[in-house]
């Protein structure tokens, strides 16, 4: 054995046999310790996660994923998933066990008499964006292009389509998936109704899904983009925004937030590092109609910059990527609200007077309309009687700040729970625990024990926001 052999023995435990038995069924790449990529590879988008896994497996197809899962039972490794590596605590990787990535595995078939699209579980949403755009469609994804199609989905999936269009998963029709012992599935509508039913919600608990089909929407260019107001505004704005949230048409969708204003363009001086108060738009009804729609908006509070405008969905869902990139230290607080009284939007105002670095962000999502249509059993994800998600997000690329924010991220959701409905969507959630988790499915929850049961009932997949397969 080389040093360098011993070394990743010494740090990982498994013989070189083994590995060298790995590789002969693995197309993608084996990355150890010790490996000039390792580094590199190990890393996940929240830089507040710093873990150093076994084995990072990165697969090329079904067979790899097989292989891996396979292998890791064999030599009891603990199994983390990565998809687009953006999820809050960490999940896409794991001290001492193997991570599963399958960012190579990002083709996409757009099918546009179908309306649908095939793609591969570790692509990004922006792969999609930009696969879709050219025939007019859109599937509902998020708010940022960079984020990964597998845990967003899974966890639900909230974004500017989401009032038009519903979630990301009322939007898909099948996923293709290796479970637990290594078998491949497919779940519909028709097939594995309940493991169909568990992954549109239950996150990534019961099995790697290596491609998702979804149903494809008439988007092209939209009405949309930022207002920024005077944090002064929003005690008048926030009801006002609030009213057209809950009785304007499905086509009109836009999120309420509070931020500082970066110092570069297309930001005046005069507002740079201000603490604002912003409406994110998305209005996807007739275009030749929207300068009329936003008129009142426009003269009920003149805003200080307006940024908003036609403008093609692609390049709307990917403005903040830039403001955003991976490395920073990321702490999340999230809510579900009915609605918000008068005393709610007070305090979320004097918290949002308080936001502790030029990163960190409240924004308050929109999830009525088609999103609030289905029915709170229909999918795993129970709160459909919520109108809004409330994030509460800590960002900065200094960990010297993390004292300070996270205290400010705590304490804000603490104020505000309160005013909330209970649980919490669990992809803007830090890793909090089962009852938390129980919380996020509320009702719900018992169906996914006894799915996880069926389907993973050694809990293999257990880096996650865990469901315990009922005894
Ligand atoms: C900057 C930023 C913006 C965001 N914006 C939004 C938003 O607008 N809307 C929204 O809904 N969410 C948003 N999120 C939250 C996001 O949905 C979660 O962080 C999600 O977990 C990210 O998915 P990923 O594939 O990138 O993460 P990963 O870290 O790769 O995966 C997270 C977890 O998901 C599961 N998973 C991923 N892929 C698979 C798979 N193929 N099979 C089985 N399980 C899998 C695994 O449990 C995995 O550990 C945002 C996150 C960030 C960091």
């Amino acid at each position: 054995m080389s040093d360098m052999q011993t070394e990743v023995k010494k740090a990982t435990g498994l013989s070189m046999d083994a590995i060298a038995a790995l590789r002969m069924k693995i197309r993608g790449d084996i990355i150890q310790p010790g490996d000039p990529e390792y580094d590199t590879a190990r890393k996940v988008y929240n830089a507040m996660i710093d873990k150093h896994p076994a084995l990072v497996v990165r697969c090329v197809d079904v067979a790899d994923v097989s292989s891996a899962v396979g292998f890791a039972t064999e030599q009891h490794l603990e199994v983390a998933i990565r998809s687009g590596a953006h999820n809050g605590p960490g999940f896409g990787t794991v001290e001492g066990g193997m991570v599963i990535d399958l960012s190579r595995m990002r083709g996409i078939r757009v099918d546009p008499e179908e309306k649908t699209v095939r793609v591969e579980a570790g692509a990004i949403w922006g792969d999609i964006d930009h696969a879709t755009y050219p025939f007019g469609l859109a599937v509902p994804g998020g708010f940022i292009s960079t984020t990964g199609v597998g845990g967003l989905t899974l966890g639900g999936g909230v974004g500017y389509l989401a009032r038009r269009y519903g979630l990301t998963i009322d939007n898909l029709l099948s996923v293709d998936m290796v479970l637990a012992d290594g078998c491949f599935v497919t779940a519909d509508k028709d097939h594995n109704e309940d493991l169909f039913w568990a992954v549109r919600g239950g996150g990534g608990n019961f099995g790697i899904v290596t491609s998702f089909l979804y149903r494809a929407n008439p988007v092209s260019t939209v009405y949309g983009g930022p207002m920024f107001w005077s944090i002064d505004e929003a005690k008048a704005l926030f009801p006002y925004w609030q009213d057209l949230i809950l009785n304007s048409p499905e086509d009109f969708n836009g999120f309420f937030g509070f931020g500082m204003i970066p110092p570069a363009p297309p930001f005046p001086e005069m507002y740079h590092m201000q603490k604002m108060c912003l409406i994110v738009w998305c209005y996807t009804g007739p275009l030749e109609k929207a300068e009329e729609v936003f008129k009142p908006i426009r003269s009920f509070r003149q805003p200080a910059i307006d940024l908003a405008g036609p403008i093609p969905f692609p390049v709307l869902q990917s403005l903040n990527d830039a403001m955003y990139p991976a490395g920073y230290q990321w702490y999340w607080q999230a809510d579900f609200f009915k609605q918000y009284d008068e005393a709610a939007i007070n305090l979320l105002i004097e918290r949002a007077i308080e936001l502790p670095t030029l990163f960190s962000l409240v924004h308050v999502y929109p999830i009525n309309g088609a999103a609030g249509k289905v029915g709170s059993t229909e999918t795993a994800w129970s709160y459909r009687n919520a109108n809004f998600i409330q994030d509460i997000v800590a960002v900065d690329p200094d960990p010297a700040n993390n004292e300070r924010m996270i205290k400010w991220a705590k304490d804000s959701w603490a104020a505000m729970h309160p005013y909330s409905l209970g649980g919490a969507y669990l992809n803007f959630k830090m890793d909090e625990g089962n009852e938390t988790v129980k919380a996020g499915y509320g009702d719900n929850y018992t169906r996914l024990a006894q799915i996880k049961a069926k389907y993973d009932p050694n809990n293999i997949f257990h880096i996650n926001q865990n469901i315990l397969p009922m005894a």
